[in-house]
């Protein structure tokens, strides 16, 4: 940096240097000093008489000698010059200095030595350092993440907006990639926090090794990562080919089992850990970061059902189901409110024909689609919790109804069988609330039957779970098991649970008369209920053939559109209750 400055008047001036904070001297044209400020004097370490007529070069400053010797055509010519350099102080060790040279000239304006001027920035430097460091630290805190140095979910959004542009530009096809460990939750609550934490930073290692340099690697949140891959050509199908094969190997890479530095917790072979991987490709700026993510992770979601450690590419088809399943929830939530919902009613019947009692089944009026199927509902009601509120409402209709049945003498016998799900069990305060509703609706608890899945026994029988349906059996409230034979079909269950009746389901019934093989598991299920005491309800009979194979092989009930659809209460007949087929069409 050079400026110029007006000549210094000698000896004026020497008296105002004297008292400057700045360290300032004056030399002749062969650097012997002939003026030095008390602060000169302690930054080289002599007193100030010592010091004049000492060559600068025989000084601490032979740095300032230096730049004067390199200046000096700019100086002869008049010009004053400020440059940066470091000086070797004589108390405070290496500084880092301004300096400032300026020719020094005779009344008669000829040049007659120079004037220095040191002005100690080492603070100031020390300052921009840390200031920088302490904007470093913040950039490295706003866009990665601590545990694992990889770009976290805002700087993925930098880096995706990059991206789009660019590949607008080339043409090129970009994928933008959800990965998600499979197990992740188990080994943090088998192993703990920090070796989840062990497992993750392991991850993002084998994730950036399986990946180009200039693709991204990105941690969202929790074990789920993002990648960008780049350049991956302008033809769709040459992009899709690239993706699978980068998938491929990051399910190898990953797949292999961790060791690293946790041997005694992860046992001899390690810990296995899988990841499943959504993509998505995509060139050009026409879809949202926002957007390009939520389809990523749709295949993502689609890779977990697909039985998971493998890769879904996105597929459009998702996106108009997930919509509609999204209009459909929206929906469902005001259901109950609008008084949408029905409960059909479908007879179980004895080996004569006589109904014994009912099944009440879901039904949804839905305004413009008709009756909606429980296939529709359930699912959806489960996966967000409206299972709650609308099982509350399923049992307390049922009950009132079958206070009704209860009140008429040809339905007095009836059980009304209700389908409780897996989370209505698991919900906190669910058997208070079923104990309420017996109360309140003042039947005999006889008549009711509670008909569980075996996704409900999926969690474990708790000791809870049997404690609260042993009271309800003591209440004399009867259960049953549904659907048997279609989930875990454990013998255990079976002596566990304080079971009334067990329901073959149809699947066995539909193909019985054509397949050896389900008259070999009926017959099995029903020499092991005889074994229990429990007894058997067929599900699905729908001819007069499956019917008299099911009662002669010893089926206690039989339920099926043989002997009725399920229908509305109001078009049950209790007083025919010994005539059957009820065969009316929903
Ligand atoms: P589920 O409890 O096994 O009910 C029997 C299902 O089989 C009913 O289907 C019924 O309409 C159907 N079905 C009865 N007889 C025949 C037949 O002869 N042939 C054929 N092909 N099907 C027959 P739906 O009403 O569609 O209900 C399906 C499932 O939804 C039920 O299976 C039950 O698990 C569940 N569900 C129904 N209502 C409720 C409810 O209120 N709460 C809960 N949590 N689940 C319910
Ligand atoms: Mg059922
Ligand atoms: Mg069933």
């Amino acid at each position: 940096m050079q400026s110029t400055v007006a000549p210094p008047q000698t000896s004026a001036l020497d008296i105002a240097l004297q008292h400057s904070p700045v360290i300032t001297g004056r030399i002749d044209l062969q650097q012997c000093l002939h003026f030095a400020n008390p602060p000169l004097a302690t930054a080289v370490g002599y007193p100030i008489e010592r010091l004049l007529g000492c060559r600068l070069a025989h000084t601490r400053l032979a740095a300032i000698g230096e730049l004067i010797t390199r200046h000096g055509r700019a100086l002869l010519a008049g010009e004053a010059i400020t440059c940066n350099t470091e000086i070797q102080h004589a108390t405070l060790g290496i500084r880092n200095a301004e300096v400032t040279l300026a020719p020094h000239r005779a009344a008669t304006g000829s040049i007659i030595g120079y004037l220095f001027f040191i002005h100690d920035t080492t603070d100031a430097c020390a300052d921009i350092t840390r200031l920088r460091l302490l904007e470093q630290q913040a950039r490295q805190l706003a866009l990665y993440d601590p545990l694992t140095n990889l770009p976290n979910r805002r700087l993925l959004h930098e880096r995706l907006d990059q991206c789009r542009l660019e590949s607008a530009g080339t043409g090129e096809y970009c994928a933008l990639l959800s990965i998600d460990l499979d197990n992740f939750k188990s080994v943090n609550d088998l192993y703990g926090h920090p070796q989840g934490d062990l497992l993750l930073s392991n991850t993002a290692r084998r994730l950036i090794h399986s990946v180009q340099l200039d693709d991204t690697v990105a941690r969202t949140g929790g074990d789920e990562f993002v990648v960008i891959l780049r350049n991956l050509g302008t033809e769709r199908a040459e992009a899709l080919n690239r993706v699978s094969q980068l998938a491929e190997r990051i399910l190898t890479a990953l797949g292999q089992p961790y060791q690293t530095g946790a041997g005694e917790y992860w046992g001899d072979y390690g810990l296995l850990s899988t990841p499943s991987i959504g993509a998505v490709p995509f060139h050009g700026t026409h879809l949202s970061n926002d957007e390009l993510l939520q389809r990523s992770d749709m295949a993502l979601y689609r890779a977990k059902a697909n039985g998971r450690n493998q890769l879904a590419l996105y597929d459009p088809a998702q996106l108009i189901e997930a919509q509609r399943r999204l209009t459909l929830e929206t929906e469902l939530r005001g259901a109950v409110e609008r008084q949408e919902l029905r409960l059909h009613y479908q007879p179980l019947v004895d080996a004569q024909q006589r109904i014994i009692g009912m099944e009440a089944l879901l039904r949804w009026q839905h305004p413009e689609s008709g009756l909606v199927l429980p296939a529709h509902i359930i699912p959806l009601a489960e996966q967000t919790g409206l299972i709650v509120p609308i099982g509350r409402w399923v049992l307390d209709t049922a009950c009132a109804q079958l206070a009704k049945w209860q009140q008429n003498p040809h339905s007095r016998h009836w059980t009304l069988n209700i389908n409780i799900s897996a989370r209505q069990v698991n919900a906190p305060g669910f058997f208070k609330l079923l104990q309420q509703c017996l109360t309140r609706s003042g039947i005999d608890p006889s008549g009711l039957c509670l008909e569980l899945t075996e996704t409900v026994l999926l969690k474990g029988i708790d000791q809870t779970l049997l404690d609260h349906l042993g009271q309800l059996r003591q209440r004399g409230v009867q259960l049953a098991l549904d659907d048997f034979g279609t989930g875990y079909s454990s013998l255990s269950y079976l002596k566990r649970l304080p079971l009334n009746w067990l329901k073959i389901d149809q699947s066995f019934v539909r193909t019985l008369l054509e397949d050896a093989r389900d008259q070999g598991i009926i017959a099995a299920i029903l020499s092991l209920t005889r074994a229990l005491g429990l007894k058997v309800v067929a599900e699905g009979v729908e001819t007069h053939e499956q019917f008299d194979y099911l009662r002669s092989a010893g089926c206690d009930a039989f339920q099926g559109y043989l002997f009725g659809r399920p229908a509305p209460a109001e078009q049950l007949t209790p007083d025919i209750s010994a005539t059957l087929p009820l065969n009316q069409p929903e």
